[in-house]
């Protein structure tokens, strides 16, 4: 908790929660988002621009335009705010307003990409590739470590196994992994992890108990509707219920 405090320059003695849409989509919703997040004492908005979809005629996200209004969430709110960066030539422009950078699964391999995110002054949440082992995921941080950027926050988000009822198979043993091993925050994405609305509550706790300093989920004011990851996504009422739950389970595990 020290170490990511002083990696983002904030004060906070609880788990750090990111909470905010897959995808940007409109004005209202991120602002809609942003603002309920804001009074439920949420500390990081979260929110695709560039969005790493399988499907290339599925939402690539709003781009450029997701950004402004990324943007215009931070100034209404007041709130740091993460968002993904799919390409070096990205970089430059997310940087203008992205708080934190995050690479996701998909590029944790991408070396040219992280050595350029090396040389970013920004803290960086790094995503665990759905197929890495911990060994190469580690190394993929000394990717952006051996450039001069040590503000690294882990976040495992699931992996590729034989099961098939999960979207991924959320593997919580690198949680006190990455610490011993590397002494840098880890933070947990329930959403990813599982594909399973309400899979998030129970193993953010999980996380939690396991010693995340953090956790990221997926919201959406109308889940149904969403242009992406909707099915893991939580409405309002239940994202209010996970966050008092998780404060509540947090108090309850403090030594
Ligand atoms: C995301 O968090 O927006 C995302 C695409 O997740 P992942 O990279 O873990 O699939
Ligand atoms: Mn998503």
């Amino acid at each position: 908790m020290k170490t990511l405090n002083k990696m983002l320059n904030i004060n906070i003695n609880e788990p750090l929660i990111i909470a905010g849409p897959c995808a940007i989509e409109n004005e209202e919703q991120i602002i809609e988002i942003a603002e309920f997040l804001k009074k439920n004492g949420v500390n990081i908005l979260r929110g695709g621009a560039f969005k790493p979809r399988t499907d290339p005629n599925a939402f690539q996200g709003l781009g450029s335009k997701g950004l402004e209004l990324l943007k215009l969430a931070k100034e209404k709110t007041g709130m740091m705010v993460v968002t993904e960066v799919m390409d070096i030539m990205q970089i430059e422009e997310i940087s203008e307003v992205a708080d934190i950078l995050q690479i996701g699964s998909r590029n944790m391999f991408n070396y040219s990409l992280l050595k350029e995110i090396g040389k970013c002054n920004k803290p960086v949440i790094l995503k665990r590739s759905m197929s890495a082992r911990i060994f190469e995921w580690i190394k993929a941080a000394e990717y952006i470590s051996k450039y001069g950027n040590d503000k690294i926050i882990f976040c495992e988000r699931g992996i590729r196994s034989f099961e098939t009822y999960t979207r991924n198979t959320l593997d919580l043993a690198v949680v006190p992994i990455i610490k011993k091993e590397t002494g840098l925050p880890i933070i947990v994405d329930p959403s990813h992890g599982t594909g399973v609305r309400e899979l998030v509550e129970p193993m953010a706790c999980a996380a939690l108990a396991c010693g995340a300093d953090g956790i990221m989920i997926e919201i959406h004011p109308n889940p149904e509707k969403a242009l992406s990851d909707g099915i893991q996504s939580l409405n309002f009422s239940e994202t209010e219920h996970v966050i008092s739950k998780l404060k509540e389970f947090h108090k309850s595990i403090a030594v």
